[in-house]
């Protein structure tokens, strides 16, 4: 948790009043060669182990799912955040971020692996007692035992508190546990399960149950549109006795578990879906390299050259904002003593930055495979090109780990609380536009180094997010809250303000390196993209929140705010565009 003596630039949200300095934040540039070599790995297996036996996963052979979770976890790869006490190899995050990355390579494989990596071992690893540790994350961590998280029920998936699953106390101390869950991923073959419940019908509360306990079923395999090579089951608890042992955490603090669990995971699912989006721009620059059409490669045609520019900028500005927040976290578990407690600590700092890489993940992996199947036309459709698949597979992305409406509504909720409570000085921020605001217009900067004007466009970004975050708390206060529409703009600006200086600040720290241009153009790119959207969302926020005069003032402030240079993004998606047909895939690799 950040203390009075944590900077600005390293407190979560903290970048939102605070400018960020390229020497300072972590890229893709600067991993180190550990990361390099646990990324060969995590690569090595999935070409080798996953990718051949694709089509037996997808005809669900748990048996081999089974198999390749112990493979997976003789490479060290379920244990990335485990201590070596229990057989872990405890990395930092940034080697989580690139595992994740790698076994996106196949979207049902890395579901399976997030529900036993992400969603049973890092609720033992942080909840857990010494008993628990020790008797379930060794095998867990070597793959010999297989979890799954069990939170949703067919009534409670985005209201997840509101489940009906009971355990109700026992003379003896244990429980009884009955409910069913839903969507269970793993859940046809787990044998250990995360499982909330609430104690008595009242105290929300995690447990960990075994399989082989009396009364724990598994109902049939949902047919889902796609990660057919994914388990995806109900799980029932009748009357199942669970031992007193088994309560993970504090009972009726469930809620804290599940909800930081869910921001690790979160932060996760934006590493893989940015893994799944280098994968589509890969087989959509072969593709578009090898088609010919009119006597020429379908890549020389300026419609497609944008595709291909527009799908690598994007890429750029989420992966520019992962190993950003990555470095964030690793930063701060490593200034507040390392470990478990230290560990849940930074995911709670960091909370809205996870949510910000699942909701802008999700979106760009769509777009960027969407646009992947057009460049495919008539093959993108059938099976024998993989992207139909990944098309398929990528879809859940916006639903699972918390719907992207309810990322979107925590983004300023969080940001918010956290200005209330004092631990961003977001109030003193509001103050200062408000004055610089009324004040007479800055004289322009004449400064123009390397990404100058875009670093300059992403600091009116925060002004516009602290603006309309200022005029929608005046206007509504606490029954802001209830203003989804108006929250929803709000994180969307936030998440085109954040991806915005992450890809500004690394193409700024390239500068001067061979690569310095075509990160320049990226980072152009991201930004000009992101401030037509943060206009537009400005707009329809500030027309919703006042009228007359009012509204006429707000939308001139918005104006005012918001001056950014133009340039030409035609040019600069071909330049980005021909490097990836160059490259055989994202050019920044
Ligand atoms: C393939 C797959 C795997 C899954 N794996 C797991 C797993 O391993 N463990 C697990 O516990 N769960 C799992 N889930 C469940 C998943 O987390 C839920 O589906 C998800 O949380 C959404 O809940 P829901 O389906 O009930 O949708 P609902 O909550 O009914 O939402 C329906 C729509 O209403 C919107 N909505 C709901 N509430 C609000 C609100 N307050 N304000 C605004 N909009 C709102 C939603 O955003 C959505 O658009 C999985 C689901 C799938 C499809």
């Amino acid at each position: 948790m950040a203390t009075a003596t944590t900077p600005l630039t390293k407190r979560g949200g903290g970048w939102l009043v605070a400018a960020g300095d390229p020497a300072d934040v972590m890229t893709r540039e600067r991993i180190t060669d550990e990361h390099r070599l646990i990324e060969q790995t995590a690569a090595g297996f999935m070409t080798t182990e996953v990718l051949p036996v694709l089509d037996r996963l997808e005809q669900k052979d748990w048996a081999l799912n089974r198999e390749l979770l112990v493979k997976c976890g003789a490479l060290g790869l379920l244990g990335t955040n485990v201590p070596e006490a229990y057989g872990g190899v405890d990395l930092d995050k940034i080697s989580s971020l690139i595992v994740s990355e790698q076994l996106a390579h196949n979207a049902s494989f890395a579901t399976t692996f997030g529900a036993q990596a992400n969603l049973t071992i890092l609720p033992i690893v942080m909840f857990g007692t010494d008993a628990q540790k020790m008797r379930y994350l060794p095998p867990l961590v070597a793959g010999t035992m297989a979890g799954a998280y069990c939170l949703s029920e067919a009534g409670a998936g985005s209201d997840a508190l509101g489940g009906r699953t009971v355990a109700r106390r026992q003379p003896d101390g244990s429980f009884l546990l009955t409910g069913e869950k839903m969507w269970i991923s793993n859940g046809g073959f787990a044998d250990v399960y995360i499982v909330f419940a609430k104690v008595d019908g009242e105290h929300f509360t995690a447990f960990v149950v075994e399989r082989a306990w009396p009364g724990v079923s598994t109902g049939r395999e949902e047919h889902k549109m796609g990660l057919h090579g994914s388990s995806t089951t109900p799980v029932i608890f009748q009357d199942v006795r669970v031992p007193a042992e088994a309560v993970l955490g504090e009972i009726g603090r469930g809620h804290k578990v599940a909800f930081n669990i869910l921001n690790f995971g979160r932060f996760k699912l934006g590493a893989m879906t940015s893994g799944g989006a280098k994968e589509a721009i890969a087989d959509a620059a072969k593709y578009a390299a090898g088609r010919r059409q009119f006597g020429v490669a379908i890549a020389t045609f300026g419609a497609i050259r944008h595709k291909l520019g527009e799908m690598t900028a994007r890429e750029y500005g989420l992966e520019s904002l992962l190993y950003r927040t990555a470095g964030l976290i690793d930063d701060m578990v490593a200034a507040t003593g390392g470990g478990a407690t230290a560990l849940l600590a930074a995911l709670e700092e960091f909370a809205v930055e996870a949510s910000i890489a699942k909701v802008h993940g999700s979106e760009v992996v769509d777009f960027v495979i969407d646009e992947t199947v057009q460049i495919h036309g008539g093959n993108g459709f059938v099976a024998d090109y993989p992207v139909e698949r990944r098309y398929r597979d990528a879809r859940v992305n916006r639903i699972f780990e918390g719907t992207n409406e309810i990322n979107r509504l925590l983004i300023p909720g969080m940001l918010m609380k956290k200005g209330v409570k004092g631990d961003l000085p977001l109030m003193a921020a509001a103050r200062a536009l408000q004055d610089e605001i009324l004040g007479p217009p800055a004289l322009p900067s004449g400064a123009d180094g390397p990404l100058d004007a875009e670093l300059r466009a992403v600091e009116a970004f925060k002004k516009v997010t602290l603006f309309v975050a200022g005029v929608a708390m005046q206007r509504h206060g606490a029954a802001l809250d209830a203003e989804q529409e108006v929250l929803s703009l709000l994180a969307d600006i936030v998440i085109d303000a954040y991806a915005a200086e992450s890809a500004a600040l690394r193409a700024r720290a390239a500068a001067g390196t061979s690569a310095a241009a075509l990160h320049a153009a990226a980072a152009a790119v991201v930004v000009h993209e992101a401030a037509g959207r943060i206009e537009l969302n400005g707009r329809s926020a500030l027309a919703a929140l006042a009228a007359g005069d009012t509204r006429r003032t707000h939308l001139a402030a918005l104006r005012r705010l918001l001056k950014v240079a133009p340039v030409d993004v035609i040019a600069l998606r071909r330049e980005l565009a021909d490097a990836a047909v160059a490259r055989g895939g994202f050019p920044f690799a």
